[in-house]
């Protein structure tokens, strides 16, 4: 069933290799559907680096327990620099080493925004408008040792010092006592680093988006209400909309027959209690809201299965990253147009505040409504507004702040100081944390360095060999 034919060159008539066949919007012209290993990871994401170095930038934000570069690829129009009102976007995957798909769906996701870029007009706009950073391994240690075809097993899970990462990260409600590995502190720091306004963390072993929280006070498995318990809903939605399966909200009757999620989405807490995840500390300690996405009934799926889940996640994936441009953004800003890096944003009742960056630069994603806006900093009088918000893009809400003392300058002693704010608490107690357990030495060590001139094991380097052929194929064969 289907369509065949041959795609000849209009002048020549010569067959044609390589060439984009586009079917009702689904593209197939992806290449690597099969399973990527360390080494063939690092080529394939070396190879894009450099093939499309006008959109990309590949950086590492530090290493495994076991030495691997936790790497992350940056897709915008001006990949090197954080540009001032465009949001800064993250895919985390593999974060459990035996679970899969994730790491491979967004290896495809990089080749196909790579190779769509200025053809076609959605993802051309995405990047052009959004810093996409993409993590496709956070436990790369833990994938090494995991098996391909099981379904649900657990070697790998882990990280190679045996620690779950997704029970690793500072708790709000619960002290976590397991130290902090080296691929935790390195997320950390790289969350405090940059901007990030929406994230999602990649799993499987189900088919469901689970938003914050994941865990409360009582530490029992039922709803765990956010301030932004609506919003976390509508960009979960947002996802499980354009997977069909998902949406169905029944994923894996066999293993799991009482599982039933409601358009393909569940609170965390409501499933199951995780104290120590990720997606709590980010949104709890930054300006990022991540959810945790489920992707499949099935962990490390044989590789000829991937195209399947690329059909069934490609729009979903897209369509989530979209949700970065909802809500509100803006400046907030001096009476000299400068921006006021660290001004707090907050919306009428909702319990959670955003802060500026450091040109100013805020986002702040909502569900449409109609609220009142306030900008807050040191020194400057508050100013509140109100703000209409619709579903289809962003609404723009500038500030601009005055000074407390600007009728009585140079009498600034005069000035009640405000206390600080929380974001500058937030930013000492993390600096506190980064103090223990080697963790200053993890992040002066997570700037990107290059590995290329490092010592091989024969099986590194048989896999660095094979990565070679696989992602040269045109230039390379292996002879033992
Ligand atoms: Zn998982």
């Amino acid at each position: 069933m289907g369509v065949r034919g041959f795609v000849k060159d209009a002048v020549s008539g010569a067959a044609l290799s390589n060439v984009s066949i586009v079917v009702a919007g689904i593209r197939h012209d992806l290449t690597t559907f099969r399973h990527h290993n360390y080494a063939d990871m690092e080529l394939f994401l070396r190879k894009y680096s450099s093939e499309f170095s006008s959109i990309t930038h590949l950086y590492s934000i530090g290493r495994s327990v076991q030495d691997r570069e936790l790497y992350v690829m940056i897709i915008s129009d001006n990949p090197n620099v954080h540009e001032h009102g465009e949001p800064e976007f993250k895919y985390v995957g593999n974060m459990h080493g035996n679970e899969v798909v994730g790491r491979e769906l967004l290896l495809n996701l990089i080749e196909y925004l790579c190779r769509n870029y200025g053809t076609d007009p959605e993802v051309t706009q995405l990047v052009n408008s959004t810093r996409i950073h993409i993590m496709p391994s956070m436990n790369p240690d833990g994938y090494e040792v995991a098996m391909e075809g099981k379904r649900n097993i657990y070697g790998g899970r882990n990280n190679s010092n045996d620690y779950d990462l997704n029970r690793n990260f500072p708790d709000q409600f619960v002290t976590i006592t397991e130290p902090r590995q080296p691929e935790t502190i390195a997320v950390m720091g790289w969350l405090k680093s940059t901007p990030f306004v929406l994230s999602a963390n990649l799993h499987g072993g189900s088919l469901v988006v689970n938003y914050p929280f994941d865990d409360d006070k009582e530490g029992l498995s039922h709803y765990s209400r956010s301030p932004d318990d609506e919003t976390f809903k509508q960009v979960a939605k947002a996802y499980s909309q354009e997977n069909p399966l998902m949406y169905k909200g029944h994923p894996c009757n066999d293993l799991d027959p009482e599982d039933y999620f409601e358009d393909g989405i569940t609170n965390g807490a409501n499933w199951y209690t995780v104290p120590g995840g990720m997606q709590d500390w980010n949104y709890v300690n930054t300006n990022c809201f991540e959810v945790t996405i489920e992707l499949g009934c099935v962990k490390y799926p044989l590789a000829k299965e991937l195209p399947k889940y690329w059909e069934q996640n490609w729009r979903a994936l897209l369509q989530f990253m979209h949700q970065v441009h909802t809500g509100i953004k803006g400046t907030v800003s001096d009476q000299d147009k400068v921006g006021i890096p660290n001004a707090t944003i907050s919306v009428g009742v909702i319990d959670h505040n955003i802060t500026t960056g450091h040109t100013g630069d805020y986002w702040r994603l909502l569900v449409p409504g109609t609220y009142a806006v306030t900008a807050s900093a040191d020194g400057y009088k508050p100013l509140t507004t109100y703000a209409t918000v619709s579903k289809d893009q962003a609404e723009v809400v500038d500030f601009r702040l005055t000074r407390l003392n600007s009728e009585n300058t140079g009498h600034a002693s005069t000035v009640p100081q405000l206390t600080r704010s929380p974001s500058d608490r937030k930013l000492s107690s993390l600096i506190k944390e980064l103090s223990l357990d080697q963790g200053l030495e993890q992040l002066v060590k997570s700037t990107a360095t290059d590995n290329s001139f490092r010592y091989r094991r024969p099986k590194d380097l048989e896999a660095f060999l094979r990565g070679l052929t696989l992602n040269f194929p045109q230039i390379t064969s292996l002879h033992k």
